[in-house]
């Protein structure tokens, strides 16, 4: 018989030996059993416990308190490409993946161009900025293979709510990654395993019929009412479906799609630092004494003051801060993880709200001037690409720190002490002073006094939105998608933009 049951555990126990005790079974009634959903209940740091959902096959019926209905999962169906054209996607991030596997899938050949290069020669380019600060302005930790998530800690969860949830993750075992993806509350992949994930997910669009070219930039599009000729630096495209997956770094695309007529407008993001502090100082405020039995431990804190808000995003647990720039004499930060999240060192952005009242002059990429004010004055610092930095308890008393104590930094570009009012605006300054004795009390150790601030953290989400409906931009014939579109953020949330609108094109586009 198999049921589904919701089954609780001290950390430190053998399920298996649980279930059998606590479901009142013999060794032999317990045939097969499934995790099905995993998280941890640190509440009480004297008796933290695994939730578990859990697939069970057993000989007989049990009566036990936590039976739930059997569920089954809903599964994406795509239909086949009906329209004439090759679709055509920019930009192969996880938004114009995921819409490249799904249509490539559907029999419609897609077309995808990526300004930078596939994920080996992406490395090498990478590599060559953190050692040596040499920037290649189209391969780097925001462009190329991958996009913005390839050199990430690859978190993968989402407050969205969506069947394709789990396609995303299942495609995503099927191509290399971990299954414990599948049932973990926070699932991650990790930058080393998404690097061999994505080219596998690459490889399957091209062996269904779908062309990938790499240093390939879209620079302009001229109109021709029913269909739309694509220039690239490479060679021209025609398509009737262009889907837009540019990120939100692209700039220079966003300026060029602004001048052509399309419609956007300007929303709220934030900026701030990145905070660097102890893994396993971490783990201990997080599991008390059961750390030892757990993965390192992970945080999402907010806190509202009078007028905005202040939270830590992308926390990376065993972590590294890396320069996420695309563009030279700018200093940006984000963090990265490897699988096993390893590193001796937490990170994770502290950002401060920043409103469109205060950056907006009229034009919606004015959001984008305002980034890269903050992006400049942290370079211009040093001029070295040394990150503008301090400690907290120096930052709290408005002094500038010397040296590092007790946590050292993992920024590839090592650090460097100032007054970070000389780079981030005075609101974010002052708001994050008065946010980290707030966050103290929700997690002990998050301001504690050695604890590193890394500027600058301004790429958490873009600054405008595309206008769209049913995924149309006011040019209907070109679909803005993922985190560039304004309306998706993070890697699950952009990929499951990519599918829906390649769902959404085959419901309500018949025309053709
Ligand atoms: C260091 C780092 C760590 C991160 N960690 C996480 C994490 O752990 N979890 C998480 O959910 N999110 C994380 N993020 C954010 C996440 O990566 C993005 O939200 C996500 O990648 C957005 O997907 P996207 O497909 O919309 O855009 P992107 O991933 O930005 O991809 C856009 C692609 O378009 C290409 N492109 C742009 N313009 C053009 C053009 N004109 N012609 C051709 N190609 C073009 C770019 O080269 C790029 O490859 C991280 C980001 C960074 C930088």
């Amino acid at each position: 018989m198999q049921y589904q049951i919701e089954f609780k555990i001290r950390v430190d126990k053998n399920l298996k030996e649980e279930l059998i005790k606590k479901l009142k079974l013999k060794d032999k009634d317990l045939i097969s059993y499934k995790v099905l959903r995993e998280s941890i209940d640190a509440r009480d740091k004297s008796n933290v416990l695994y939730n578990y959902l859990l697939e069970i096959n057993v000989t007989r019926k049990i009566n036990y308190k936590g039976i739930k209905e059997l569920k089954k999962i809903e599964k994406l169906k795509l239909k086949s490409w009906h329209y004439a054209d090759r679709p055509v996607i920019v930009g192969l991030g996880p938004a114009g993946l995921f819409a490249g596997l799904c249509l490539a899938r559907m029999n419609a050949r897609p077309i995808i161009i990526e300004r930078g290069e596939e994920v080996n020669k992406r490395q090498a380019k990478v590599k060559e900025f953190w050692e040596n600060k040499i920037l290649d302005l189209n391969s780097n930790v925001v462009f190329g293979e991958g996009g913005a998530g390839t050199f990430s800690d690859g978190k993968l969860q989402t407050n969205l709510n969506s069947p394709y949830i789990r396609f995303i993750l299942e495609e995503f075992v099927k191509h290399g990654a971990n299954s414990d993806i599948l049932t973990s509350n926070y699932p991650h992949i990790g930058t080393d395993v998404l690097a061999k994930v994505i080219p596998n997910i690459r490889q399957e669009i091209i062996a269904l019929g779908g062309e990938i070219y790499f240093n390939c930039q879209f620079l302009d599009y001229i109109d021709e009412k029913d269909e739309l000729i694509i220039k690239t630096n490479l060679k021209d495209f025609k398509t009737k479906h262009l889907i837009l997956a540019i990120g939100h770094s692209a700039k220079d695309t966003f300026k060029m799609l602004y001048q052509k007529g399309i419609a956007m407008e300007p929303k709220n993001f934030a900026v701030g630092v990145r905070i660097e502090h102890d893994q396993e100082k971490l783990n201990m405020a997080q599991y008390g004494d059961f750390y030892k039995y757990l993965p390192p431990a992970n945080y999402k804190l907010a806190v509202h003051l009078e007028d905005r808000s202040v939270f830590t995003f992308c926390m990376c647990p065993g972590g590294y801060v890396v320069p996420s720039q695309n563009e030279t004499n700018s200093i940006v930060t984000n963090g990265m993880s490897n699988n096993k999240r390893e590193g001796k060192n937490a990170n994770s952005a502290l950002l401060v709200e920043v409103k469109v009242s205060d950056f907006y002059k009229g034009n919606p990429l004015d959001g984008f001037d305002f980034i890269t004010d903050i992006e400049r004055k942290a370079y211009n610092i040093s001029k070295d690409y040394r990150a503008p930095s301090n400690l907290v308890r120096e930052f709290l008393d408005n002094r500038v720190a010397t040296e590092t104590r007790s946590v050292k930094t993992t920024y590839f570009h090592d650090i460097n002490f100032c007054d970070l009012g000389l780079v981030l605006p005075s609101f974010v300054v002052k708001s994050l002073r008065e946010a980290l004795p707030l966050l103290e009390h929700k997690l002990k150790g998050i301001a504690f006094e050695d604890n590193i601030l890394i500027g600058v953290e301004t790429r958490s989400s873009c600054p405008l939105q595309i206008k769209r409906q049913n995924y149309k931009s006011s040019n209907p014939l070109i679909y803005p998608v993922g985190e560039g579109s304004g309306f998706a953020g993070g890697i699950t949330s952009s990929a499951l933009d990519g599918i829906k609108c390649v769902i959404s094109m085959m419901e309500g586009n018949n025309e053709n």
